[in-house]
Formats: C-alpha cells, structure tokens, sequence
C-alpha cells in the first residue's frame, strides 16, 4: 500500500505516521480480520500494491498503537501482555493477539469516539472479538471468567459530559465488561466466521459474497413529516409516498424533509470502494448513472 502526503506534513509527521510497525502473527486469519466482511479482507489482500492511503487518515490508529505501546510498559510483572495465541479451524491457523490477561480476566483496549457508546454495532463487535480472545485463551488452556474493554475516549468534553443524553460516557475513560459466552457458542461464531472467509477465497472479484447492510453501517433513507415551526419530526416515514399522505392529512403546517441515508462504511471507512463492484453498482444506481 502507497501512503501518499495529500497535506504537505512536516517530513517527521509524515514519516512517524507512515510507519509501520505493526507485526503480523503466524497465522492465516486474525480474529480482527474474521470479523470484517469477507469481501473487504479478499479485495485487500488482492489489491494490496494498488492501495493508498493518505498519512493524515492514519491519525487515529497511529494514536491508538501509541496507547497500546505505553500501557504495554506498565502492566503488572504477573500478567500477560499482548500475548499471541493460536486455534486450528477447518485447516486454518487462527491467531489473535490478547492486550492484557490477569486474574481470569482479558482486557482489551480501545481509543476510539465518544459516538461509539450509542453504536450498537460497534459493541457487538467489541464482544465478538472478545469472545474469540476468550475462546483462544479456553482452547490453550487458560481459564476466562470476565471480558471487558477499557475505552479511552479520544474526542471526551466535560462540558459535553454533563449536558450530553445517557449515551455520552462519563468519563474519558470507561471499562466495560462484556457478555461473556459460554465455549460452544464462541466455537460455532468462530468456524461460522472462518467459513465465510473461506467461502470468499474461491470467488473472482465480481462475484465476492456481498456485505451486508450491517456491514456497511448502512442508514436507509428517511422521510420526516415536520410541523413548521418545529424542530423533531412529527413522525418518520421509510416510504417516501407514506410520508407525504401523512403530512397532507395532517393539514397545511406539516410537510416532509428527506433525511439521506447511505453506507458509510462504504463511502468513509473502506480502502478498496474503488476495487468493489457491489459498491460501485450501488453508487451507479444511487447517483441515478
Ligand atoms: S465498499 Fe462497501 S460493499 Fe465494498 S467491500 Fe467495502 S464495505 Fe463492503
């Protein structure tokens, strides 16, 4: 992949957030990658040398293996720490590499965004990939009692924090435990997850298994039926011509703000959109091409 400079950084920027450091294990899917869409890991690694990505969008996870990197350093003598653990599933090494373990316990890290407490989508991931840490840990022997994450939150106010609603952490540092399934469960998830993958190996590019909406972080298009004057909706609508009867019946006042949807993953989070037939089909069809 070619990291490209598109804001003129500093040479030391530049290259500090080029740099990669990131080790891969011995392995031939990581749990981080079982949990992303088939399709997405086939095109990445199918296209790796025609990839780029701009240094300023690699912030983030600069910042997040530099977190990672300083709680390494003061872990206590007796845990485990980015412990790399290893499963055989239908012929494939599985590898994930576990933050912190101590007392039955696995901790993982985060730095990510204050949004992502109300994201249901992003908790079920974090606990999908705990229970696979737990699974590994389970299979080589190593008791699990608890999962948790401990979440740093990387764009925290305290002004936000004691006027945001109920979804706005507290704190700019959260521990969150997570349900922790019990081993047949974690075991049926992870060959589902690596069966799909392998499913993804035998297509060409053009017929990859799709993503699904949840995969694409996929928001319909909603229809607001807002009385004049009004700041929320009245009510919403999926159905465009549904929305606009309700309005009309409800009088002259009322009248109806299309609120876009889209797949955001898609459009802001994915490096291979422009290798992607599923998702330039959607935008020819979206774009009315
Ligand atoms: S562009 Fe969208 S549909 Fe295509 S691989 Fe990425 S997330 Fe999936």
């Amino acid at each position: 992949m070619k990291i490209t400079n598109k804001h003129n950084l500093p040479d030391a920027v530049f290259n500090f957030l080029s740099a990669d450091n990131y080790t891969p294990g011995d392995n031939d899917y990581s749990a981080t990658t079982l949990l992303r869409p088939p399709q997405m890991v086939q095109l990445e690694q199918r296209h790796w040398e025609e990839l780029e990505e701009d240094a300023i969008d690699k912030v983030w996870s600069v910042f997040g293996s530099a977190v990672h990197n300083l709680l390494e350093h003061h872990a206590d003598g007796t845990a485990s720490v980015e412990e790399r653990l290893y499963v055989d599933i239908f012929g494939k090494r599985i590898g994930g590499q576990l933050d912190y373990y101590s007392d039955s316990i696995i901790t993982d890290y985060k730095v990510t965004s204050t949004y992502t407490l109300g994201n249901a989508g992003r908790m079920k991931e974090w606990e999908e990939q705990q229970n696979i840490y737990a699974y590994l840990m389970r299979e080589n022997g190593k008791p699990v009692e608890k999962i948790q994450v401990c979440v740093f939150f990387r764009d925290w106010s305290k002004g936000k924090s004691l006027s945001g609603g109920k979804d706005y952490p507290k704190t700019p540092l959260m521990v969150i435990e997570l349900p922790l399934w019990g081993m047949s469960e974690q075991e049926d998830f992870l060959k589902d997850r690596v069966a799909e993958h392998l499913w993804g190996e035998d297509f060409c590019d053009a017929f990859l298994p799709p993503c699904t909406p949840e995969d694409m972080w996929e928001e319909p298009t909603k229809y607001a039926v807002m009385k004049k004057g009004n700041k929320r909706a009245t009510k919403l609508f999926t159905d465009k011509d549904e929305a606009k009867e309700f309005a009309t019946e409800k009088g002259k006042a009322f009248s109806v703000l299309v609120r876009q949807g889209g797949r955001a993953r898609c459009e802001q989070y994915c490096n291979v959109k422009n290798f992607c037939h599923q998702y330039r089909e959607w935008k020819r069809v979206a774009d009315g091409s």
